[in-house]
């Protein structure tokens, strides 16, 4: 048990938004942890600097990163993960003494989150919609829980094409193009940020034919237009990102502490601070 107060922060630019204090302090109360996590802003080509400053102090134990330094964190860190190595890209660093470990739990937390509502990944047929960071981060942690195939769709062809090039390097050809076909999936995976603005991909409603499990990553205080189309053409699991964000956390907290925490009671919480 650490006897003496240890910091953690979320770089980040803009960084007001974030709810990871709240998230990790209320982790951090459950075992009794002295952790102090704080916001940390960084000038757009500052993460090297911000990064090395914040980890002078030995009582930092690790920090998570979000937009737009997830890439700067990948050059930054000592080595890597194989999660982080495959999603190209880290949100959570962990120090090692004086060595720094990438990782990245952005794919751990959408599949805890899936679980947690009863979808099964063993054999899935999986579209996802977008391709860039949080598609990608996505991927390494669904091939690792064993679905059967992903087929990507993105507006920019050359991203999705990439993306599919890419994941194919680790995925034994099980990552493949989104094309007009009659086919069926059996989770759909909304991990663009259109539902922000309430906008709907440009796929046909046949997608959601055989009942699929429906995700968006992004949350709201409502059901996102793309929840409410899903739910309209008669899908029956539709379930928005407020989890994946609680569990990505609980898997950096873990990192750093090798406890797991209960994420229900947060998850409440930010449901109910989302309402107001
Ligand atoms: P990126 O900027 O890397 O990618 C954005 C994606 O959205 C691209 O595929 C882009 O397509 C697509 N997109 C954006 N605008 C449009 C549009 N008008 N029409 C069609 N496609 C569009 O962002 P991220 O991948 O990092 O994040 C995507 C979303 O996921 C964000 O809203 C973010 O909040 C959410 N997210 C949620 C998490 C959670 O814990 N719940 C974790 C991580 C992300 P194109 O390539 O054609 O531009």
């Amino acid at each position: 048990m650490l006897s003496f107060p240890v910091t953690a922060c979320v770089f980040g630019n803009p960084i007001e938004q974030s709810k990871s204090p709240i998230i990790h302090e209320m982790f951090a109360a459950e075992f009794g942890l002295p952790l102090v996590y704080t916001k940390r802003f960084a000038p757009k080509d500052g993460f090297e600097h911000s990064a090395t400053q914040f980890f002078s102090s030995k009582n930092s134990i690790g920090a998570n990163v979000t937009m737009p330094f997830k890439h700067d964190a990948l050059k930054w860190v000592d080595s890597l993960s194989s999660q982080a190595k495959r999603a190209g890209a880290v949100n959570t660093i962990i120090r090692d003494g004086e060595r720094f470990i990438g990782d990245n739990t952005d794919g751990y937390g959408l599949v805890a989150d899936l679980q947690s509502h009863k979808v099964s990944l063993a054999n899935a047929n999986i579209l996802i919609i977008g391709a860039g960071g949080a598609a990608q981060g996505a991927l390494p942690a669904l091939l690792d829980a064993g679905i059967k195939s992903v087929t990507i769709y993105n507006r920019s062809l050359n991203k999705a094409e990439e993306l599919v090039n890419y994941t194919n390097r680790y995925a034994e050809q099980k990552a493949s193009l989104y094309r007009l076909s009659a086919a069926t999936f059996d989770i759909i995976i909304n991990a663009t940020s259109l539902s922000l603005n309430a906008n709907l991909p440009d796929l046909p409603d046949t997608i959601f034919a055989n009942n699929p499990a429906v995700y968006d990553m992004v949350y709201l205080p409502q059901s996102t237009v793309f929840m409410q189309r899903a739910q309209q053409l008669g899908c029956t699991n539709v379930i928005d990102g407020l989890g994946m964000l609680v569990h990505q956390a609980a898997r950096s907290f873990y990192l750093w502490f090798t406890e797991t925490p209960n994420c229900e009671p947060v998850y409440q919480y930010l449901r109910d601070l989302n309402k107001i």
